[in-house]
């Protein structure tokens, strides 16, 4: 846990050499000039071929075995409820399953599977201000959770978003899912939101349980949240010619998750790249929720995108690792000096058709996980939930 390992002494130097290819995670440059990587105490402190770089005096050192290395993933749109279980299919570790996914980073859209969750404005505070403390003093697997989204109800006053933001939250839930649904309240509470440094989401298309209700474009355009939540629906989505007004009128981030159509996923793909805006994209899985919890959902998106959308399988990367943590504000997600040092290590499937990794992953197959790295420190060997990479990385000290 963070707390141990912050409380550890001596400075720990992570040392990764014999990367095969290196991911970055940025549109403008997927594929780095790289073999080897430095974190100094879970930071990215060095990049660059083995040669040029001071490797001495590490506390650990990966072998990366000549695998590809990527940003740990990020799902931008989880249901998180307490720790490792979720009460919407009553499953415990799902939040592990998903690290054995490559996912290190997830941000809450909303703890809203929470039973009896409260709808007043004291209540909505409290629970996402304890949500938020729960799941930064307790990372399940060492994955790290942004929890307390609040999800708007009618009442909220500015005041309450400048204490939530003193509090600690820096993310709204979806707006739509709790009593406010018209534009104009959402638009209001959004920028006061947004004034107070809390980045925002909403759930666009059908309802997604009973008890939700239909997000047209309409109300998404006039809300004007950071993120367009799952704009591919939630599973229900909205009409082609509203998707495409989405991504034309506005300027905003388009999610497209694993819990939702995958039709709609491929037309806004279409009209993101037709408008030469694939920075606008980034991945979630809208998990756990009424499909269930889908541990490698974010490898199966960027699979997805890559085989049927015909965007390159690095390029697909970025979407659930550089683009979401520009969007979403977090330091993880690129391979840069200075941010987090979240790294998950891929190779092709054993019997895959493709022969490298890009490869496999362009022919829509899934890649197999063989070692996941946060802030640092090895969090996960070889995957037990991926198909079984051919190569694997391997800790040779530390
Ligand atoms: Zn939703």
């Amino acid at each position: 846990m963070a707390h141990e390992e912050a409380a550890a002494a001596g400075p720990s130097k992570l040392v990764v050499r014999n990367i095969g290819l290196m991911l970055s995670g940025d549109l403008a440059t997927p594929i780095l000039d790289a073999d080897a990587l430095v974190a100094i105490d879970g930071r990215i402190s060095a990049i660059g071929r083995a040669a040029d770089l001071d490797l001495s005096g590490a506390t650990t050192v990966i072998d990366a075995n000549g695998v590809t290395l990527a940003p740990g993933l990020i799902d931008s749109h989880v249901h998180p409820v307490a720790g490792d279980w979720t009460p919407r299919q009553n499953q415990l570790g799902w939040i592990d399953s998903c690290l054995h996914g490559g996912v290190t980073t997830m941000i809450s859209a909303g703890e809203v599977h929470t039973p009896g969750r409260p709808r007043d404005v004291v209540g909505v505070k409290a629970m996402a201000i304890y949500a938020q403390r729960c799941f930064s003093s307790f990372r399940a697997s060492g994955v790290k959770v942004h929890a307390g989204a609040p999800v708007i109800e009618p009442g909220l006053e500015e005041k309450d978003f400048a204490e939530l933001a003193q509090a600690g939250i820096r993310y709204l839930g979806e707006v739509g899912l709790g009593g406010v649904k018209d534009g104009p309240t959402a638009r209001k509470m959004v920028a006061w939101a947004r004034k107070y440094g809390i980045n925002s989401t909403i759930h666009t298309g059908g309802p997604s349980i009973p008890g939700s209700g239909l997000i047209d474009k309409d109300i998404v355009l006039e809300a004007d949240t950071d993120v367009i939540g799952h704009i591919n629906g939630g599973h229900t989505a909205l009409p082609d010619d509203q998707i495409r007004c989405l991504c034309e009128q506005c300027k905003r981030g388009l999610e497209l998750v694993h819990n939702g159509n995958e039709r709609a996923a491929l037309v806004t793909l279409r009209a993101a790249k037709e408008l030469n805006q694939l920075d606008r994209v980034i991945l979630g899985t809208d998990a756990p929720a009424g499909s269930g919890v889908q541990p490698l959902g974010i490898l199966r998106m960027i699979s997805l995108l890559a085989s049927l959308g015909e965007v390159p399988a690095e390029i697909a990367v970025c979407f659930a690792t550089g683009n979401t943590a520009r969007m979403r504000a977090l330091d993880c997600g690129l391979i840069e000096v200075g941010r987090a040092a979240d790294f998950v290590f891929l190779d092709r499937a054993q019997h895959s058709a493709g022969r490298t990794l890009l490869e496999s992953v362009a022919l829509g197959d899934l890649p197999g996980v063989g070692m996941t790295v946060i802030d640092g420190i090895v969090r996960s060997q070889r995957s037990r939930n991926t198909p079984p990479a051919t190569r694997v990385p391997s800790v040779v000290t530390g």
